[in-house]
């Protein structure tokens, strides 16, 4: 499979161009130049099939002609030692439960898949040095990737976060590592660390110095591979005879999972619409009302994994069809909360149904409650573990929520970081004295 650019103005790349890249040389994002759309009997039976075949079958269509058939495989079942469930929260509205991998959030999905790609194609290569991974974080991305990489021979993973906007959970699970996880805690914004980040891989003399790649949701190694628990969902639905009219909902920041969602309808998966739920960052939701596409510096919220003002993977919804507000927007909704709404919700959620959200996930169940017309079912994504944000949850519902095991493992760590200001040239000097 070749990549194009979605800024049109670099070389066709093939995947583990791409994979190792992340972003192509005119700072656009890479885009698969052909969908296959997969058969009939495939949907048919796809309730009858377990969450890893539907998974293989979905990687062989995007990664099938570069990556061998044996080894695709163990990267997918490695992939998906867990499950995506999808639970019932209330008449006609589900949630797909993203949450139990081990950092208990969605990135890990995408994360554990594009380390064990990354690590075949370095195999491949043999000797040629190590590949550094830079990831910026608004929280999650950071622990997901640093655990999905951890101790994978040949490749080093820097996270950048901005100091102090991170949840205290969220902080020990990528900076208390070690081994080949370094933690880089930056005096600024994520916007600050998402452009430190993608500076640093159009800085020349850096790229000499050592070899770069990105492990953010561009990647097309990590995005992609969030399409699977789309399939598992419809499947899941199906097997209920509740899937003739499925609405999913997703919560969304950078929008690289809802991207991964409408790659999934682009090889047939027959999800009737989409809505992507905001927080206050409301960039896609004026885009949808007006057609323009304005971003904003981002704002913190209650649900910070989606403080995003200049969501990346837009460039790659736009490309997908054709520049189009009209298909865009008859396609996917909107809807954007801000904090004191995902409180109601969360509370209100709790009372009727006793099914605790994160404040993630409350802005896509109440898409749903607000969005749904008759005859429609929906299906939200729980995007992480309520545990995650215990302080907030716990506050705002007057509960003890449980911390999982894997998650009290890492709060028991010695946390490790390295200061930095948002100055590139400060970075650049860090990483040309590694
Ligand atoms: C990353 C994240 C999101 C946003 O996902 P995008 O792919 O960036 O749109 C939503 N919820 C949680 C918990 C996240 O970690």
């Amino acid at each position: 499979m070749k990549y194009y650019s979605t800024n049109g103005n670099a070389p066709i790349a093939d995947l583990h161009k791409a994979v190792v890249k992340g972003l192509a040389e005119d700072r656009g994002l890479y885009m698969p130049e052909k969908i296959k759309q997969l058969p009939k009997d495939f949907f048919d039976n796809i309730d009858k099939m377990s969450f890893q075949e539907i998974a293989y079958t979905v990687a062989d269509a995007f990664f099938g002609e570069d990556v061998e058939a044996d080894a695709l495989k163990k990267i997918v079942y490695d992939t998906l030692s867990f499950d995506c469930p999808v639970v019932k929260v209330k008449d006609n509205i589900y949630t797909l439960e993203l949450f139990h991998g081990p950092t208990l959030a969605f990135k890990d999905v995408g994360a554990r898949f594009m380390a064990r790609l990354l690590q075949y194609f370095i195999r491949q290569e043999n000797g040629k040095g190590q590949v550094n991974v830079l990831v910026a974080t608004s929280g999650d991305t950071g622990s997901a990737v640093a655990n999905g990489f951890l101790g994978v021979e040949g490749i080093h993973v820097y996270v950048l976060y901005p100091k102090g906007k991170v949840s205290p959970i969220q902080e020990c699970q990528f900076t208390t590592l070690g081994k080949n996880i370094t933690a880089i805690e930056v005096d600024g914004v994520f916007d600050d660390c998402q452009a430190l980040v993608k500076n640093a891989f159009m800085d020349a003399e850096l790229n000499q110095h050592m070899k770069l790649t990105s492990a953010n949701s561009i990647n097309v190694a990590r995005f992609l591979p969030q399409a699977f628990y789309y399939f598992n969902a419809y499947a899941r639905m199906k097997a209920l005879g509740k899937a003739d009219n499925l609405v999913m909902c997703v919560p969304s920041g950078n929008f690289g999972n809802i991207c991964a969602a409408l790659f999934g309808h682009e090889m047939g998966l027959p999800i009737a619409r989409f809505i992507a739920a905001n927080n206050a960052n409301d960039i896609f939701y004026n885009y949808l009302q007006t057609g323009r596409y304005e971003p904003k510096p981002s704002k913190q919220t209650l649900a910070n994994a989606m403080d995003v003002g200049d969501p990346s993977n837009f460039a790659r919804i736009y490309d997908l069809y054709g520049k189009s507000h009209e298909r865009i927007s008859s396609l996917i909704g909107g809807a954007t909360y801000g904090d004191e709404q995902i409180r109601q919700t969360m509370r209100q959620c709790y009372e009727e149904t006793d099914y605790v959200l994160d404040p993630h996930g409350a802005c896509g169940y109440q898409a749903l409650v607000d969005g749904l017309k008759p005859g429609e079912v929906g299906v939200f994504c729980e995007t992480a573990h309520p545990a995650k944000f215990k302080e907030k949850v716990d506050d705002i519902l007057g509960i003890d929520v449980d911390i999982p095991a894997r998650l009290r493992a890492f709060m028991q760590g010695q946390k490790q970081s390295v200061p930095m200001t948002k100055d590139f040239a400060d970075f650049k000097q860090y990483l040309m004295n590694q």
